[in-house]
């Protein structure tokens, strides 16, 4: 098997078949041996998971899978790569590489009708100008998904796994943490890409919830509400609630009192329960 982590062979293989990186698509492929054995390792894989990745790009993380799981499948758009692919991953008959956008393809199905009866993770190593649509395309789509092992940019990473109610919480924090429990596992420098992209990296994991944190009748609004509070960051909470839901500040201040908040309280000082309550009195 090819070292699919040594530069001068992913050089050789790209252009064998003439495939150059295209920055468009976010190809920065990773050259550090270490880094995508300790992925695969995190993911927790064994002979009944199913494994699925997002952009393989020549392979080498999909060759980590390979070993572990029962079945990996991996989505990628650039349908330059499939011939790269065909000649790294050859000796390997538990891949299935699907040529669709993975934002466009139809995740559910694909994984009720080719994963059937296996546990399924997701372990990718992500396209960074899609990485929060990606990660909550693949939460709220109620995937049967056991947990989400990825690796993206280092300031994502913050925002993604930051405690809810402190200072690097947004509302992307808040959705992620009502769908799964996340940690940060390790940290990848720039240098182990090729090319190296301008941002540093940190791999993580999502282990998918049973249950909500919260409990809500109404999980759209109480994701409108939580948006609407953090649209404006720099302001309070009564300010861009009031702005974000279209109500008039004294009607918003009436719901903060109700669910004893100070008026000047910023959204990002908000727990979970704070917004579960928010969603049930601002919808009476
Ligand atoms: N996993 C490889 C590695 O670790 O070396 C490459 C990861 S690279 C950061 C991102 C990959 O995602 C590229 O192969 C790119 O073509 C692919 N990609 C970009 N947008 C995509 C999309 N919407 N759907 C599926 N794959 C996509």
């Amino acid at each position: 098997m090819q070292n699919l982590s040594d530069i001068n062979v992913i050089k050789s293989v790209m252009s064998r078949h003439g495939v150059t990186f295209n920055k468009g698509l976010g190809q920065n492929f990773l050259v550090d041996p270490e880094v995508c054995p300790a992925m695969a390792e995190a993911a927790d894989l064994n002979k009944n998971t199913c494994a699925v990745g997002i952009g393989p790009g020549v392979g080498v993380l999909t060759a980590e899978l390979a070993k572990r799981a029962g079945k990996v499948l991996s989505f990628e758009v650039d349908n330059r790569l499939l011939p790269v692919l065909n000649e790294t991953l050859k000796e390997f008959d538990n891949v299935e590489i699907i040529n669709q956008d993975v934002m466009k393809a139809d995740l559910k199905g694909i994984l009720q009708e080719k994963c059937k009866g296996m546990d399924i993770v997701v372990c990718a190593n992500l396209p960074y100008y899609i990485t929060s649509p990606i990660i909550m395309l693949l939460l709220e789509s109620r995937l049967p998904l056991k947990s989400i092992t990825v690796m993206v940019q280092k300031e994502a990473a913050d925002r993604l796994c930051a405690e809810v109610g402190s200072r690097d919480g947004g509302a992307v924090t808040v959705a992620v943490n009502y769908y799964a429990e996340s940690e940060k596992l390790f940290y990848v420098p720039k240098e182990s890409f090729l090319p190296p992209p301008k941002v540093n990296s940190e791999v993580i994991k999502l282990t998918v919830r049973k249950e909500p944190p919260v409990k809500t009748d109404d999980e759209d609004f109480f994701f409108k509400v939580v948006k609407a509070a953090f649209s404006q960051r720099r302001k309070t909470a009564e300010n861009s609630l009031s702005a974000g839901l279209g109500m008039p500040k004294s009607e918003i201040a009436e719901v903060l009192q109700k669910a004893d908040l100070e008026k000047t309280v910023r959204a990002e000082k908000l727990t979970m329960e704070d917004f579960a309550n928010l969603t049930e009195i601002l919808k009476k």
